[in-house]
């Protein structure tokens, strides 16, 4: 579609920080998606793993309308009653105590390094503010965050950047417990990390992690920011590991698509951040805190979590099956349904050829395939996907 005019329009006037394919998209349902052509594509990357109960659900819809309807803004200064309710459900459902909001999972992760570094200040440990975060690591694209972030391409032209910053390879408590000085205030890691390649720890580590953290009086943040809300076949990615963080970060499925970043935090580490400490003018406004109420409502009624851990199987399955049939699969891995084909080969030929047949899929790290369907994907759509990647695979 290089004579479309909304494309045409958009490379004239929006900063050309994405490299997007040339396509417009007009209208979805579930986890299919229509172009302004009027071709329908099956969705494997549902906003990268953001539309996790799919597109135009009409119970969030009706929800934020309501609200539109109602109340939409006021302000921190006051209180409102739907994200009292969503602070509660969120507490009531992990290990944290108290929640703080704002708009995106860059501020989510901004609001867990200010209060990490706030714990230890308001304890008078003033020196102990460095951050170890993991290579290959992704937590966003704020100042704070990108120097957060364990990949060079992120961070290049931007320097310098914040200091008190260090990476430890993902995977190895060794090399983490060597890292860990008096001067460190929390380790931060993603329980898979998405961006970075779709990489699951060893079944130990996080484990690990979690005891040298204690043994130091360490926070632990975790960066569930892609993870959370189900993603993994478990409400929150650290339920797998049989430990607990003591900071965790959420945005992308929260309100499935509208803009909501939540930090959780246990209550001896709140406290630190007081009165004025922090703040979000749009932080948890009404609006969108009753469309992050509706999906976690729907994602408990509709058992959505214990869903796509079955579907996930399913879809393992599959993928196991073209791993055995062609060479340049090298590896599934993955948890839940983020998932991931590592390749012999570039994706990005691939990622084309899916959308040219209605699929779309996404690359990271080049040879990586992820698969983020929203988590009500139906085993035929699945099905579908898989005869389409067999062809291609087949052409290679
Ligand atoms: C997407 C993502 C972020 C950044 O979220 P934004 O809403 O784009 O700021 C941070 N951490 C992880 C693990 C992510 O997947």
């Amino acid at each position: 579609m290089p004579d479309n005019p909304v494309i045409h329009k958009a490379d004239q006037h929006i900063a050309a920080t994405y490299q997007r394919f040339p396509v417009v998209f007009t209208k979805g349902r579930g986890a299919t998606l229509w172009d302004s052509e009027g071709r329908a594509y099956t969705d494997f990357v549902a906003g990268i793993a953001v539309c996790a109960l799919g597109h135009a659900h009409p119970r969030i819809a009706q929800a934020v309308s309501e609200q539109m309807n109602r109340l939409v803004h006021v302000s921190n200064l006051y209180y409102t009653e739907p994200q009292t309710e969503l602070a509660a459900w969120l507490t009531a459902n992990s290990f944290a105590d108290r929640v703080f909001f704002g708009n995106s999972g860059a501020e989510a992760n901004e609001a867990a390094i200010k209060l990490a570094r706030k714990y230890f200040k308001s304890k008078g440990e003033t020196r102990r503010y460095e951050i170890i975060a993991m290579e290959q690591s992704f937590h966003g694209r704020t100042m704070a965050t990108l120097s957060a972030t364990g990949q060079a391409k992120i961070k290049k032209g931007f320097e310098p950047v914040l200091q008190g910053f260090h990476f430890a390879p993902f995977n190895d408590a060794d090399a983490l417990e060597r890292m860990i000085t008096d001067t460190t205030c929390a380790v931060l890691i993603e329980p898979v990390q998405g961006e970075g390649g779709v990489c699951c720890p060893d079944p130990k580590y996080l484990k690990a992690v979690r005891h040298l953290c204690d043994k130091t009086g360490t926070l632990l943040i975790f960066d569930e920011i892609q993870t959370g809300i189900g993603r993994t076949g478990k409400l929150f990615g650290y339920q797998h590991f049989g430990i607990e963080p003591d900071i965790m970060t959420l945005a992308k499925a929260l309100a499935n698509g509208l803009p909501m970043g939540a930090m959780l935090a246990r209550e001896h580490i709140a406290e630190a951040f007081g009165y004025g400490a922090h703040a979000s003018t749009f932080g948890g406004g009404p609006v969108i805190a009753a469309a992050a109420l509706a999906v976690l409502k729907l994602i408990e009624e509709e058992k959505i979590v214990n869903r796509c851990a079955e579907t996930s199987k399913y879809f393992v399955g599959h993928l196991e099956e073209l791993k055995a049939k062609y060479d340049v699969v090298q590896q599934v891995r993955g948890l839940g349904l983020l998932l991931g084909l590592k390749l012999k080969v570039e994706g990005a030929p691939i990622v084309t050829a899916c959308m040219e047949n209605g699929f779309l899929i996404n690359c990271v790290q080049n040879n990586i395939l992820r698969f983020i369907p929203p988590l009500i994907i139906e085993k035929k759509e699945i099905d579908d996907l898989i005869r389409c990647l067999d062809k291609i695979l087949a052409d290679i």
